[in-house]
């Protein structure tokens, strides 16, 4: 809703502001509403600039102020920017635990056979051949550096 304008504005602006009503003037103001609502956002104006002058306090170094909001500025552009590459971080994270669970049975079955089948009290020389499939020994620190490789990505851009 907008209020129509008002030839007495200027005048009913400057009575709010000094206080000095003529009889005409508070008349008007009484019977417009444009004026109403002006003298209203001007009393209130002008209380604050009251107060404000009232305030001794100095006002604060704007240079640390300024440096904060160009700071929250980059984070926000840099986070605005980066969002679409964390997301696609956490969904191949979330594939590869997937693809990692389908395959914990069969690991496990692995795993489990290699240790069994493992001499301990053989000989050293015997060790490379007992400690099992080196397809194993591939599989398993493909997963691991690959799942360390991506948290520590998705780590990187929490920060
Ligand atoms: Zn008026």
């Amino acid at each position: 809703m907008t209020a129509k304008p008002c030839s007495h504005e200027e005048a009913v602006t400057a009575a709010a502001r000094s206080g000095d009503w003529s009889p005409e003037l508070k008349a008007h103001r009484d019977g417009c509403l444009t004026c109403a609502e002006l003298t209203l956002v001007v009393a209130a104006l002008a209380a604050d600039a009251e107060e404000l002058v009232a305030i001794h306090a100095p006002l604060p170094d704007p240079a640390p102020i300024w440096l904060r909001a160009q700071l929250a500025s980059r984070e926000r552009d840099y986070r605005r920017a980066t969002s679409a590459i964390v997301w696609v971080q956490r969904a191949a994270v979330a594939v590869t635990l997937a693809v990692g669970l389908a395959f914990v049975p069969g690991l496990w079955n692995l795993v489990k056979g290699a240790f069994t089948s493992l001499d301990l009290s053989s000989p050293v020389a015997d060790l490379p051949r007992a400690a099992g499939s080196p397809l194993l020994v591939i599989v398993v620190s493909m997963l691991v550096l690959g799942g360390l490789a991506l948290w520590e990505l998705t780590a990187a851009q929490e920060n």
